[in-house]
């Protein structure tokens, strides 16, 4: 059994578009901020430049965007002021932790699959006091690929010693976790926690809008499979 963690485990939405309304005065560029970032963190996984360059980078390619051209000390200036609105604010979704408890009550592998770049994200996992229910933690800057590449999916069953066909991986994106999954030859799930679905699914997707369907997910329509 695989997770994301980003907006599925944890609300990185909240805090994150409170991060960037800290720096920018509101919220309404966060798709940008997000598109920027994706693409990002992207590049640095072709190693174009490490982490800790990207996070200017990124930064300034934002500002850039919104028509002002930032020097390296300003950008610099900015993200840290980011960061330290963010660090401490992130929360789990109340869903989590019975799901977490549940999963491992049934007996199963656990693993988290991040698409996160940095080392930030193991201690993110570890602060929230989830690194426990996890058999092993994936990260995408560090596996050197992200999700939809089948790469971190074969590397995350590998960990657990499970098929990709027996694995459920459950995500928030649905083209790179569920349909990414899907694709590796797992049984992808897509946690439409906003209800952006149409209710048309895609083959070999399931859906489901909060992490409490998760266990009569499994239990009722996978039966038969090992997750
Ligand atoms: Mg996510």
């Amino acid at each position: 059994m695989c997770l994301d963690v980003d907006d599925t485990l944890v609300d990185y939405s909240t805090s994150s578009r409170a991060a960037l309304a800290s720096m920018v005065g509101s919220d309404d560029t966060f798709p940008l901020w997000q598109r920027i970032t994706d693409d990002h963190c992207a590049r640095m996984l072709t190693g174009e430049f490490e982490y800790s360059t990207m996070r200017n980078i990124r930064t300034r390619a934002f500002f850039a965007a919104l028509g002002e051209e930032l020097d390296e000390h300003e950008a610099t200036r900015r993200e840290l002021g980011r960061q330290e609105a963010l660090a401490g604010s992130w929360r789990l979704y109340p869903d989590v932790v019975p799901c977490l408890d549940w999963l491992r009550a049934a007996g199963l592998p656990l693993a988290a699959v991040s698409n996160a770049s940095g080392r930030h994200q193991r201690d993110k996992i570890a602060t929230l006091g989830l690194a426990q229910y996890f058999d092993t933690v994936l990260i995408a800057g560090e596996v050197g690929a992200a999700k939809p590449d089948r790469v971190i999916f074969d590397t995350a069953c590998a960990g657990l010693n499970t098929a990709l066909a027996d694995t459920v991986h459950v995500g928030d994106r649905l083209y790179a976790d569920a349909i990414g999954a899907r694709d590796a030859g797992m049984r992808g799930v897509w946690l439409d926690r906003n209800g952006q679905g149409d209710g048309s699914l895609p083959h070999g997707v399931s859906a489901i809008h909060t992490l409490a369907e998760l266990p009569e997910l499994l239990v009722c329509e996978l039966a038969g499979t090992r997750v």
